[in-house]
């Protein structure tokens, strides 16, 4: 292991710099054969004017060597900032957020000690994405986008990782007894990439009752994939059971470029005591040691490192009274761990990682063209009627009047529930109305929909938005409303 690696990395904000000098420390001392460029991310470039939170040279230190070490950043509320994790994620294609999640027990304190399981996370879609509008005066929208290339390369990671890991089961967690479009793709991809790795075992649980069990019954769980926004909150329970959000590391993989955190965030609150626990940017960078063929020095660092959780020096979020021997702050971990490098730890099992892993490979499949027949459209009306009672009628009546024999109003819903015709009294209405114009007896032409949207802009209506209706070969590629 002569070469070295040049990684580029970023000591983010509030706890970002300790628990990155904290853990450089330990890769050097460890013998990790890196290099590291620092690239301004953050705090001090948004405050510098710049909304991004990026400075555009990091790119460039991103394409030469393509692996990236970060520390967590603080994104400013509010105002035009976007979160910068979200952008490089998505900017550099990581499509894959791996996040194991075990319990060290009983050296750090936690109800299930058996538990060990990792959460893999489709890290660019989904309402993640944040692409949202105000409709009308009293609704905002948030567009939930699911793709069938990052459903398909998500699920195969998490296959891949589960056999590159040696583990035996992968379970997806979808809502798609609701969302049977957009969750209901992705558990459709999962059922059927899950044919191709018959050695692993799979099943599906809705996220409602997967996240109760993950929190009452983690240690039935192995490998578990799921939507980004899903897999955002159940990897933050999964690590808060184990014992602490600060031990958990996690990679963003992608296809070129691969990006290695701790799971947490910025902890204000205790940035500059010197108390954090470096240890999930340690294990997101052991993640990172195992990707550059270097795992033996992974191998080392993390049994140091539990051996030091076993002699009980622990840092103040998992220091327990009975257990822990000595309550340290950030460096002097660090320097414990240091003064363990080459011992094992005695009752816990030693890390071992197959020498010959390698970092999984899974690419981005593009899906031939659907036959796609346009049939209708969804027009979303701001609208409260002429003595603002939002009565589901009166729309109903007026717009029938614009009827042609193209497009004819099926139904009217209001946030998701048919209100007209036959709709209930006791229906709360707010200001926005999905008007559904189909031609019940076939295709239409996109000049239809242009010509009805001017009928009803000409009659002084507000469209907020439409939405097209497809038959996608030969079915419905859109929902129905509740009652339709
Ligand atoms: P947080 O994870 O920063 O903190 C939650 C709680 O856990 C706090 O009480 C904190 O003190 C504690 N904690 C977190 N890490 C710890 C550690 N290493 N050692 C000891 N205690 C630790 O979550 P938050 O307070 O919701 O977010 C703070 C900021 O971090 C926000 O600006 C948020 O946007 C950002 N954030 C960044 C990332 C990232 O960079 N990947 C991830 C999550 C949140």
């Amino acid at each position: 292991m002569s070469e070295k690696t040049t990684i580029a990395v970023a000591y983010g904000d509030g706890i970002g710099p300790e628990i990155m000098e904290a853990t450089l420390k330990i890769l050097d001392a460890a013998g990790a054969q890196l290099n590291y460029e620092r690239v301004k991310i953050g705090k001090e470039v948004y405050l510098s004017g710049m909304e991004s939170g990026i400075d555009p040279s990091a790119w460039d230190v991103f394409r030469k060597h393509k692996v990236f070490l970060k520390s967590p950043i603080t994104t400013p509320q509010g105002g035009g900032y976007k979160s910068l994790n979200v952008t490089i994620r998505k900017t550099l294609g990581l499509f894959a957020n791996v996040r194991p999640s075990k319990a060290y027990a009983p050296y750090v304190k936690t109800h299930f000690p058996d538990m060990d399981l990792v959460v893999v996370r489709e890290n660019e879609e989904d309402l993640y994405a944040g692409i949202e509008y105000q409709q009308t005066s009293e609704t905002v929208a948030c567009l939930k986008l699911v793709s069938k290339p990052a459903c398909e390369s998500i699920v195969r990671y998490a296959f891949e990782y589960a056999k590159a890991y040696g583990r035996k089961k992968v379970t997806c967690m979808s809502k798609d007894n609701i969302m049977k479009l957009t969750d209901g793709l992705f558990h459709k991809i999962f059922d059927e990439v899950a044919k191709d790795y018959p050695e692993i075992e799979n099943d599906h649980y809705i996220i409602d009752i997967g996240s109760a069990l993950l929190a009452s019954r983690p240690e039935w769980f192995d490998v578990i994939v799921t939507l980004n926004l899903y897999g955002d909150i159940v990897s933050d329970i999964t690590a808060q059971v184990a014992g602490s959000v600060g031990l958990g590391g996690s990679s963003n993989i992608g296809e070129s470029f691969a990006m290695f955190e701790a799971i947490h965030g910025s902890a204000p609150d205790i940035a500059g005591k010197g108390i954090a626990n470096p240890s999930g940017l340690l294990n997101g960078a052991c993640m990172m040691l195992v990707h550059v063929g270097q795992s033996a020095v992974a191998e080392k660092i993390q049994n140091a490192w539990l051996r030091t959780l076993e002699d009980g020096i622990h840092t103040g979020d998992i220091y327990n009274e009975g257990l822990s021997s000595e309550r340290v702050g950030t460096q002097a971990f660090a320097q414990a761990l240091i003064d363990r490098l080459g011992q094992e730890p005695q009752k816990l099992a030693p890390v071992r990682y197959n020498p010959d892993v390698k970092p999984i490979k899974v690419g981005r499949k593009s899906y031939a063209a659907v036959d796609k027949q346009l049939s209708g459209v969804d027009v979303f009306l701001d609208w409260v009627g002429s003595d603002k009672k939002r009565n589901p009628n009166e729309l109903g009546a007026a717009l029938a009047e614009f009827n042609t024999d193209k497009l004819q109003l099926k139904i009217i819903s209001n946030r998701g529930q048919k209100v007209y015709p036959d709709g209930q009294p006791e229906t709360f209405c707010s200001d926005n109305w999905r008007c559904r114009f189909v031609n019940p007896n076939g295709g239409i032409d996109y000049t239809d929909v242009i010509a009805l949207l001017e009928t009803l802009h000409a009659k002084g209506y507000y469209i907020g938005k439409t939405e097209n209706l497809y038959n996608i070969n030969g079915e419905l590629g859109y929902t129905l409303s509740q009652g339709e």
